[in-house]
Order: C-alpha cells, then sequence, then structure tokens
C-alpha cells in the first residue's frame, strides 16, 4: 500500500480545464457549427455542456435533462446522518442556460442513431451530429424480488439522491434506540465503489452518538472492497460492536425483501430490520439502452480515447454508464470524461487527429463527521484500452494521526465546492 501522492495537487490541477482548453488551437475551433446534443446533466453531462461551449463556440449546444435541478450523490451520505442538509445537495441549471446550452427539460425516450435523432417525452424530435450520453445508473427494479419502486418508498435505497436520501435521514432519526438498520450492497460494478462503506460509517456516528444500543448490519454481496482495510481500521476505532458486516459467504446475497415486514431475505435467511436501506443492483441509465449503446452486460463499451460508443458511431458515453475500468462510477470520473470528450470532439470537428491522455480520479470517503481517508488511481487511455499507471496514486495511509483524516476531510470540501463549481457554474 503506497500512501497519497506528493503531487497529486498539481497533477489534478494539471489535468483541470483550463489545463485542457489551454492545449487546444481555439481559432480552428471557432469555425465549427456543428449540433451537439447531450443527455443527462449530471456530473458528466452538464460538464461536457459546459467544455463544449467553451471550446466551440459557435456550435449548438442542446442539454436534455430530466429534472429542473439537480441532487449530487457526493456528500449525501452526510445528509442521511444528518450532518447536512439536503439544500447544500441542490444545483441548479441557471449558469449553464446564461451560456447560451439551450436547456430542454424532459426525458430523452428515443434515440434514432441512423437519423442522428433524439426523442424527448413531448414527442420533440432533436437532430445531432454528435451526441454525448452521460444518463449515469438505472436500477434493475425486480433483481431482488420485491424491490420495486413502491418497495423503494419504504425500503429507501437513497443512490440517487433527493427525496430518498431525506427518506432515509428521516427514517434513522424516528428509529427507536436499540433499533437495527440493515444495509445491503450489491455486486459489483455499482455507482461510488467506496459509498455503501462512507454510508456505514456515517450513519454508525449517528448511531454512536444519539442512540448508542442500535446496531447497523451490512450484508455485501462482496467479499472484498473499496479502502477496506481504511474502513474496517475506523470501525473498530470509532465504532466499536456498532457494524456486522457479512459478505455473501457467509450470509449469501440478498434475494427478496418484503417491505410490510421490513425483512430481507439471503439465499440463508431472513434479517428483519427496524429501518432498511437497500441498494439495489444497476446498469447503464434505460435511455442507454433505448440507443444501442449498452451490451449484455448492461453498460456502455467506450473507446477510452474519446470515450466513443464502439457499438454506435457518432455517440459518445461518458459517467457511470460506461465500461470504463479501471476508472471507478465516481463523480470525479464523469466530470473528467467529459471534458476529455470535450476536447476529443471538438478535435474531430476540426480536422485534428484525437490524442490519448491521461486521466486521474480521487474518491475521499468520510468515516466520521469530521474525518476523511481517500484513494487515488492515475490512468492513462494510450493503446486503445484504459488502465492504470502502476506506482501512481493510493490510499490514504493506515494508523495516520488524526489531524491527517481531518485535513482530508477539508480538502473533500474544496473538492466538493471546485468540482460542482466547474460543473453547475
Ligand atoms: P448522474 O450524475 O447521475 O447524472 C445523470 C443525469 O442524467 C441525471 O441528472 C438524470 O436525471 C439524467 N437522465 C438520465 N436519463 C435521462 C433521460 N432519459 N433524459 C433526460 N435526462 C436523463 N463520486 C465522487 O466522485 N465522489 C464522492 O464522494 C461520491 N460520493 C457518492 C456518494 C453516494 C451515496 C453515491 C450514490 C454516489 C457518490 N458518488 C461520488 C458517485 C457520483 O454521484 C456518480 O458517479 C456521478 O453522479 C456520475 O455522473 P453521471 O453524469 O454519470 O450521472
Amino acid at each position: 500500500m503506497t500512501t497519497l501522492v506528493p503531487n497529486r495537487r498539481d497533477l489534478l490541477l494539471t489535468l483541470s480545464g483550463t489545463g485542457l482548453l489551454a492545449a487546444l488551437p481555439l481559432a480552428a475551433h471557432a469555425q465549427v457549427r456543428a449540433r451537439l446534443v447531450i443527455i443527462g446533466g449530471g456530473f458528466g453531462g452538464a460538464t461536457a455542456a459546459r467544455f463544449l461551449k467553451r471550446l466551440l463556440p459557435e456550435a449548438a449546444i442542446t442539454l436534455i435533462e430530466a429534472n429542473p435541478e439537480y441532487y449530487a450523490c457526493p456528500f449525501s451520505n452526510l445528509v442521511v446522518a444528518g450532518l447536512r442538509d439536503l439544500s447544500a445537495q441542490r444545483f441548479s441549471y441557471d449558469s449553464l442556460k446564461a451560456e447560451g446550452i439551450e436547456f430542454v427539460q424532459e426525458r430523452a425516450t428515443d434515440v434514432d442513431p441512423v437519423s442522428r435523432t433524439v426523442t424527448v417525452e413531448s414527442g420533440r424530435a432533436l437532430t445531432y451530429d454528435k451526441l454525448i450520453l452521460s444518463p449515469g445508473i438505472d436500477f434493475r427494479w425486480n433483481a431482488i424480488d420485491g424491490y420495486d419502486e413502491a418497495a423503494a418508498e419504504v425500503l429507501p435505497h437513497a443512490w440517487k439522491a433527493g427525496p430518498q436520501t431525506r427518506l432515509l435521514q428521516q427514517q434513522i432519526q424516528d428509529m427507536k434506540d436499540g433499533g437495527v438498520v440493515v444495509m445491503s450492497v450489491p455486486p459489483a460494478p455499482f455507482r461510488c465503489p467506496p459509498g455503501p462503506y462512507e454510508r456505514a460509517s456515517l450513519i454508525a456516528h449517528y448511531l454512536k452518538t444519539h442512540k448508542p444500543k442500535s446496531k447497523l448490519i451490512i450484508l455485501d454481496a462482496q467479499e472484498k472492497f473499496s479502502k477496506q482495510p481504511l474502513f474496517e481500521d475506523a470501525w473498530s476505532s470509532l465504532y466499536p460492536g456498532l457494524i456486522e458486516r457479512y459478505g455473501a459467504n457467509e450470509f449469501g446475497r440478498v434475494i427478496a425483501v418484503s417491505p410490510s415486514s421490513r425483512t430481507l431475505s439471503t439465499e440463508f435467511e431472513d434479517v428483519s430490520a427496524d429501518v432498511a436501506n437497500v441498494i439495489p443492483p444497476q446498469h447503464a441509465g434505460v435511455i442507454a439502452h433505448r440507443a444501442g449503446v449498452a451490451d449484455m452486460t448492461g453498460w456502455c463499451p467506450i473507446d477510452p480515447i474519446d470515450f466513443r460508443s464502439t457499438l454506435q458511431p457518432d455517440i459518445h458515453v461518458i459517467g457511470d454508464a460506461t465500461i470504463a475500468s479501471p476508472m471507478p462510477k465516481s463523480a470525479f470520473s464523469a466530470n473528467l470524461q467529459a471534458k476529455v470528450c470535450a476536447m476529443q470532439i471538438a478535435r474531430a470537428l476540426s480536422g485534428e487527429a484525437v490524442e490519448p491522455t491521461t486521466l486521474t480520479n480521487t474518491c475521499y470517503s468520510y468515516i466520521s463527521d469530521r474525518k476523511a481517508v481517500s484513494i487515488t488511481g492515475v490512468y492513462t487511455n494510450d493503446g486503445g484500452s484504459l488502465h492504470s499507471v502502476e506506482g501512481a496514486g493510493g490510499l490514504s495511509p493506515l494508523n495516520a494521526d488524526p489531524i491527517v483524516r481531518e485535513n482530508e476531510a477539508l480538502q473533500a470540501k474544496t473538492w466538493f465546492r471546485t468540482i460542482t463549481k466547474q460543473t453547475f457554474g
């Protein structure tokens, strides 16, 4: 295990939007008058729209987003634990509109790659020269027997931020002292690999502070998980005896739920909960399947040089919907993939060759109200596949002084402020 790369901050700055923009001959791009459509106004799509507008000021850029405003998932586990207001997670699209991006607040219902047309729910059809999809994830409803949209109103997933986040927070707050919270973690791949364990840490922090006779049981479809030594160290030192985690080999996967009795059934036994947080199995957002860019895995294969779909020309896919391993499904990844994709589209439309780039990701996770740990990866798309750069990146050190963890929590806050400013203005 390595410690944090000392020059990580410099690396992130190098990869920031300014760095990418500076590398481009803007004069050629100023002539491009293409129709560029983006579906999904999250960390990937909103960033792509803004960067394309700056790179190609004469292009017509349209962002199609189902919701009038965006609720960010990063930091939403703090809301679940009662440490942050949900309103701090909400972002508007006003800046994008002011920058000249057409904002269509509708759900895209279909994509015809042959006529290069997107249809939205009102029936309007929008044609494109290039389409970027960043629809995030959708849930595999009923992959766990009985877990459908109605069940999620009783057993919240809170894996898309917004009302679900509030619902889980409220249920935990209303639970009696001595109650049992049960979390179900799906098999990989899923959005934000360390997210369930950050959530477990913060729920444990809440229980220890407010309802110390309670406990948290994690039923995990995975045997190993992201930042495992750091989380396990935090759980034993900060919350001894409060968290019980069982991998699939011990308890079996969760295969069914009963909302009326708040029971989760694994392959081996039934577990009763006072509050159940069921994070269901996932796949790429439904529109990716409609567009024909998702394969049998449920996710979207891409060429990592420019995030072009390998299944449909003229469609690019970024963010959680992609198969981009070893890059995790994170806001950091989606935001950076958006910049790389926008830059390569601008180059291609200006008659320039696409070029390999270096990408990176850092995921911070809170382990308590004031402490965080992180993991960093550095990747290259040279040679047609995404792969990790050996010796770069790493985990926060184990057994660190508390000040190190507190500093990482401060860095996490700066990261959140920076990335949301860059994405939403
Ligand atoms: P999203 O941000 O989900 O955006 C997709 C957008 O597309 C949505 O606004 C949706 O409404 C829209 N959409 C979908 N389909 C359609 C359609 N048909 N028509 C119109 N609009 C559509 N990442 C980090 O980097 N750091 C963290 O600390 C972190 N913490 C997390 C904590 C939790 C609890 C969770 C659940 C996730 C966390 N993540 C974190 C992961 C991060 O939220 C996602 O990886 C990121 O949001 C992915 O961006 P995206 O653009 O692919 O999808």
